[in-house]
């Protein structure tokens, strides 16, 4: 049988800035091109590929609107020192993707493990990719579209069978484990200390952590 294909899911490519390859360790690099895969394959899987046409649909959202979607290998860090989950070029149609640092995955790992870090991973980009589509019809409203953003990403998250239970946890320590004063939304604060922190909090609140490891 032949797969369906998703117009967007032909616009997804891996994008590196050669140029700040050299800024980054050995190790840093191989860390973040494995992150990048595992993110492309993430928002490349077929259900959710679905559920994005589905919600492209609903918005009135032409896929002809989006003309790229880069996942980027590296992190993007603004001069305020945040750390970006994702960008939006309204009038060219371009989508970048950003991973978290390998710091605050490192940290992040130690505390929840390999499994809750992956899942996090993948939850933080489709929420990004989620985001950044809304920008196309919403563009600077901001208030909007983080309120759609949050809705659809759990609408996203009920909608996949396979996606672990852990997802919805996931989900409120994406959109609800804020720190005061984070203004843009998926990004994160890069103190992972102080993030996790909140995190494990809202894990535990959940009962994903009720259990001793
Ligand atoms: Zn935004």
């Amino acid at each position: 049988m032949l797969e369906k294909s998703f117009p967007l899911s032909n616009k997804m490519r891996i994008s590196v800035d050669h140029e700040k390859l050299g800024v980054f360790s050995q190790s840093h690099v191989k860390f973040y091109l494995k992150y990048s895969s595992f993110v492309f394959r993430a928002l490349k899987k077929p259900s959710f590929q679905n559920f994005l046409h589905w919600m492209l649909k609903k918005e009135k959202i032409e896929e002809d609107a989006v003309r790229t979607v880069h996942v980027k290998v590296l992190p993007f860090r603004r001069k305020n020192g945040k750390c970006l989950a994702g960008t939006c070029n309204t009038s060219r149609g371009r989508i970048r993707i950003y991973p978290k640092t390998m710091k605050f995955c490192q940290t992040f790992k130690q505390k929840f493990g390999r499994n809750t870090l992956l899942v996090y991973a993948g939850n933080r980009a489709r929420a990004a990719l989620i985001h950044e589509l809304l920008h196309l019809k919403y563009a600077e409203d901001e208030k909007t579209v983080r309120e759609l953003s949050e809705d659809y990403f759990l609408t996203c998250t009920q909608k996949q069978p396979n996606q672990s239970s852990k997802a919805f946890f996931i989900y409120t320590m994406i959109f609800h484990a804020k720190i005061s004063g984070e203004k843009t939304l998926p990004s994160g604060s890069n103190e992972p200390s102080k993030r996790l922190k909140l995190n494990e909090a809202c894990l535990r609140a959940s009962g994903v952590l009720s259990k001793p490891c």
